[in-house]
């Protein structure tokens, strides 16, 4: 453990986590539990909403507010002028996929892995715009088969977008060496960092993706109703915002518009600037917490917790991947996932359930209906990981 985190470490995480003292959170895929400094900025600035108003309150704030551009841009390596505040990771992701001006024919490659949302999406523009999607089986380790993306590239693909961190197991996809691939065949990329900002060390130009949607509740812990967007200077002006807005632009004229110069095109304008501030703050704990140490904690407790499930009769695990995270998904015999839910909850034990639905191209394939999806966190412990795998066992 001397390079991950230490016992005082874990307990200044526990102490800025006051659902630590009700539940054994390991549900952390689905919302990390809250961070007290976050809660307390999110409640301040409400407070101050009903105190003096609105719109007074925003400007009174800004600057915290406008923390969220600067805070979001050191955690992922970008320029301030890069990162967009968008209400969640779905929408993020939906400003830069639609954005692109798909032709009938034009080509799509994707994983396995990819998030549901994005996949009903490039359905819909397969529908109406009448692009092709070209998923890319998993290689001999569960993850994305490096090889066979770039064998599927062909003059008319047009992006490349990519899971990360899949929402369904404890998969972390190659995202750097796909990003190589990116570059080598100038193709615009695409990543989904649901799931992996704040999980592990995140760096737009080490991956090289154009692209990188993302959420504030999950591992980063922000607030509920929060995403992000980074977009590379370099891609702006390849990319038409779906929706425009008075924030995304500025009217000129009675018949004239332009857009806003940087990401910020991709924002709209009403929105939840407690939870901008929130989203803000979290950034900045994590940053300062630092990433390699609360990842590397987060990967140990994974692999942890894989480990004690796997050594108990009657568990299986189902995580694929060459390199896994803090999502552990298991199937217990004789038990319905929804069942397992249920029982570990009269426990106070989080976790969630993946389903078909989230999933088709992924469970159904493997011969899978839904799966138990346990998610830890840096300040999860040891001793709850005893606990949990002991409440599955019984019963
Ligand atoms: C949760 C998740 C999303 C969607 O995030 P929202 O903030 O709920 O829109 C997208 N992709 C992945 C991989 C996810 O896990």
């Amino acid at each position: 453990m001397s390079d991950s985190l230490n016992e005082e470490d874990v307990t200044l995480l526990r102490r800025d986590t006051p659902g630590c003292e009700n539940v054994i959170h390991f549900n952390n895929a689905g919302t990390g539990l809250a961070l007290k400094p976050v809660l307390d900025a999110v409640k301040d600035h409400l407070d101050l909403e009903a105190r003096i108003g609105g719109y007074e309150a925003a400007a009174a704030h800004q600057e915290t507010s406008d923390a969220f551009y600067a805070n979001m841009a050191a955690l992922l390596n970008a320029d301030t002028s890069e990162i967009a505040f968008v209400e969640n990771a779905t929408r993020a992701w939906d400003m830069a996929f639609y954005g692109i001006d798909f032709r009938p024919g034009d080509r799509v490659i994707t994983g396995r892995s990819e998030y549901v949302s994005n996949f009903v999406a490039l359905l819909q523009m397969k529908r109406k715009a009448g692009i092709e999607i070209d998923l890319i089986d998993d290689d001999e380790h569960g993850q994305i088969d490096l090889k066979g993306l770039e064998a599927a590239i062909t003059p008319k693909t047009r992006l490349i977008a990519l899971t990360h961190i899949s929402t369904f197991g404890g998969l972390i996809n190659p995202a750097a060496e796909v990003g190589r691939i990116a570059e080598k065949h100038n193709l615009l990329y695409l990543l989904d960092a649901c799931q992996s900002a704040g999980q592990v060390p995140l760096d737009v130009r080490e991956i090289g993706c154009h692209l990188l949607s993302g959420t504030g509740r999950k591992y980063l812990r922000g607030p509920r109703g929060t995403g992000f967007l980074y977009v590379s200077d370099t891609v702006l002006d390849q990319l038409e915002p779906p929706f425009v807005d008075l924030e995304a632009t500025t009217w000129t004229g009675p018949e004239s518009y332009v857009l806003k110069p940087d990401a910020r095109r991709f924002e709209n304008w009403e929105r939840y600037v407690a939870g901008q501030i929130g989203l803000g703050v979290a950034a900045g704990y994590a940053l300062r917490f630092g990433m390699d140490g609360l990842s590397r904690r987060i990967i140990e407790l994974g692999a942890q917790l894989r480990s004690e499930l796997s050594k108990r009769d009657g568990i299986t695990v189902h995580d694929k991947g060459l390199h896994k995270g803090g999502i552990v998904t298991f199937l217990k015999n004789g038990e319905d996932p929804a069942e397992t839910k249920a029982r570990l909850a009269g426990h106070r034990i989080n976790v969630s359930v993946s389903g078909a639905t989230s999933a088709q191209i992924d469970l159904p394939p493997r011969g899978l209906d839904a799966l138990v999806r346990a998610s830890v966190h840096a300040f999860n412990t040891e001793a709850e990981i005893d606990a949990f795998v002991k409440a599955v066992g019984i019963g």
